[in-house]
């Protein structure tokens, strides 16, 4: 059964006014093809389940439906099977994102850093003592230390983090301006 709230979640940028600007109800799935795009996605803080290989992809299009998942894919086939989808296209996560951003509403800088890039488990503030553990901690007071429960990676204001808080950034600027006609 189609979830109710699906129809509403894919807001296509097609020039018309956003009707939908609760971001928070949106999640993708990714296919196998697109991880770099999932996890960037997961940095964002969107809920993000990535596809393993050989997943088959009508285990993939049950999956969205079930979970209301905005399927993601670079297979023309996939695409026109699944309701809600999007046919990405472009070369490197960039252009991934930047396709994406086009065609659906969405806020790079919705919640950053609050999943794992890896497993999309939600992160948990680090104690002190964890923070204390963890590299670079010093300079950084004031900004969030975070921890997978999942897999047990932790994530601080490094170069990594600063890396895609720089691309999540780019991304939402350029998101901001309206696709020309
Ligand atoms: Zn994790």
């Amino acid at each position: 059964m189609q979830n109710p709230f699906y129809e509403i979640m894919l807001q296509r940028n097609d020039g018309t006014a956003p009707v939908h600007t609760d971001f928070t109800d949106m999640r993708f799935l990714c296919d196998e093809m697109l991880v770099r795009l999932a996890r960037l996605l997961r940095a964002a803080g969107y809920d993000t389940y990535l596809a393993s290989d050989g997943e088959p992809d009508s285990d993939l299009i049950k999956t969205a439906r079930r979970e209301g998942r905005i399927l993601l894919t670079r297979d023309k086939r996939l695409a026109a099977a699944a309701h809600e989808s999007v046919l990405i296209r472009g070369f490197g996560v960039d252009a991934e994102a930047h396709h994406l951003s086009r065609e659906v509403v969405l806020d790079w800088e919705f919640a950053p850093f609050t999943r794992c890039v890896m497993d999309n488990a939600h992160l948990r503030d680090a104690g002190d003592e964890e923070v204390a553990a963890m590299p670079g901690a010093a300079p950084e007071r004031g900004r969030p230390f975070r921890i997978c429960p999942a897999c047990g990676r932790s994530y601080w204001p490094g170069s990594h983090v600063r890396r895609m808080e720089a691309r999540l950034g780019r991304l939402a600027r350029d998101a901001a301006i309206p696709p020309q006609a």
